[in-house]
């Protein structure tokens, strides 16, 4: 049996990740679930599912919680707050933690889990932009295991051979091929993209997603993000990684060797398959997806990415080129800016100028310790609250 916590439960990858364990009631139980402010799912969840512990953000949710709990007769321990998201991640009497809080707010939990020696399902992509480096030193150094969640790196990690050692150059790849759909603006005019709104954005063309990373896809910040997690993850330089838009999200990302073969993941666009895969691996077990029937989608297209159209997804690249604080300092200037459109107080190309304005604004101090990527973070932060002030309408 594989005990499980799952940070972030009430969310889009929570809720898949749940749907495949239910799959597999021998396999897997569910040690502790965490969720922020959807504190009705949490306790629909906690009732299915019966985890020793389950955590939210504050004393009041937890106390609706515990009395939701009390009512249905689920003797679940109620926790709330950083501590607690740390403390079921890192606990004994875990094995495997998904982290799949979204953004900065993730970083602390997954970094014990981490540092805990865990099987780490890493979804939460920001702890990774924030501090990969001190995030992949902590996975080494207490021998936990980092299986990719985001469909791109797992399936990247299923390309690469078995006992990769983070040297692209040793293992014969050219490049790493990060497939994107390109959002649902990728053939929009370009000077209509300042009217869309926040339901526009948010609808994906293929993947079904919570609000924050739909925004993102739809300024390939995402990818921009991706980009920066694949360097961490598999040790390539930003030479090696390249974005290619593949409307049809049938191929979830490629490796390219030296040789000439290039390897590809193909699945339905559908987050329980790297979800299974991560659970079960290096096995492999059923996960609710449907086959994939290739000759139903009859065409798969391939095009270069637009960088003037996506400019966040040059900001990505130059965020990884620089390094140290620079890639924390994008993600949390992103973070303000895509909350501001989503509230609807700048345009949807207000996000990249927010973003670009923190990057000159915010010093690159060198991300030593996560004291430093805090801090910049926070200095960033302060720096988009500025400019979604004066942009807002
Ligand atoms: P959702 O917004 O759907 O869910 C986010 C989860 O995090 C919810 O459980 C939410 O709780 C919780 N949460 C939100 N804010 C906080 C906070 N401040 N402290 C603690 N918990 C918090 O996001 P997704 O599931 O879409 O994404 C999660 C992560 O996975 C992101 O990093 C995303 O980039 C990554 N990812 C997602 C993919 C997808 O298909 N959805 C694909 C690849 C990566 P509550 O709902 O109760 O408020
Ligand atoms: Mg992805």
């Amino acid at each position: 049996m594989q005990r499980i916590t799952i940070l972030g439960a009430t969310g889009s990858i929570g809720v898949s990740t749940l749907d495949v364990l239910a799959r597999h009631p021998d396999k897997y139980s569910v040690y502790a679930l965490s969720a922020h402010s959807r504190i009705d799912e949490l306790a629909a969840q906690c009732e299915v599912f019966r985890p020793q512990r389950a955590v939210v953000a504050d004393a009041e949710g937890a106390a609706r919680l515990a009395a939701l709990l009390r009512a249905r007769g689920v003797h679940t321990e109620v926790e709330y707050g950083e501590v607690a998201l740390r403390a079921i991640a890192s606990s004994p009497d875990t094995d495997t933690v998904m982290a799949a809080i979204v953004g900065a707010a993730g970083l602390g939990p997954a970094m014990a889990a981490a540092a805990a020696g865990k099987k780490v399902l890493l979804a939460n992509k920001e702890a990774l932009v924030m501090s990969g480096q001190l995030f992949m030193d902590a996975v080494a150094n207490n021998k936990a295991t980092l299986l990719p969640i985001d469909s791109e790196h797992n399936a990247i990690f299923q390309c690469l051979p078995a006992h990769y050692g983070r040297s692209p150059e040793a293992a014969g790849v050219e490049k790493i091929l990060l497939t994107a759909s390109g959002g649902p603006f990728l053939n929009r005019a370009v000077e209509t993209l300042g009217d869309v709104t926040p339901e526009q954005a948010c609808k994906h063309p293929n993947w079904s997603m919570g609000r924050k990373i739909s925004v993102d896809s739809a300024t390939m910040m995402n990818k921009g993000l991706e980009v920066i997690e694949a360097h961490w993850l598999f040790g390539a330089p930003a030479e090696r990684i390249e974005v290619v838009i593949h409307p049809q999200s049938v191929i979830h990302s490629m490796v390219s060797y030296n040789d000439g073969s290039v390897l590809a993941e193909l699945g339905n666009p559908d987050m329980r398959t790297p979800i299974a895969h991560a659970l079960a691996y290096p096995e492999r077990i059923a996960s609710g997806v449907a086959q994939l029937d290739l000759t139903r989608i009859g065409t798969l297209q391939f095009y270069q990415p637009d960088f003037e159209r996506f400019p966040c997804l040059a900001l990505a690249f130059d965020a990884l080129r620089a390094g140290g604080t620079a890639p924390a300092v994008l993600n949390a200037a992103n973070e303000i800016a895509v909350q501001a459109f989503l509230d609807r107080q700048i345009g949807f190309r207000d996000i990249d100028r927010v973003v670009a304005r923190a990057m000159d604004d915010v010093s690159n101090t060198g991300a030593v310790s996560i004291d430093d990527v805090l801090a910049q973070d926070s200095l960033a932060r302060e720096s988009a609250a500025r400019t979604v002030a004066r942009l807002a309408r």
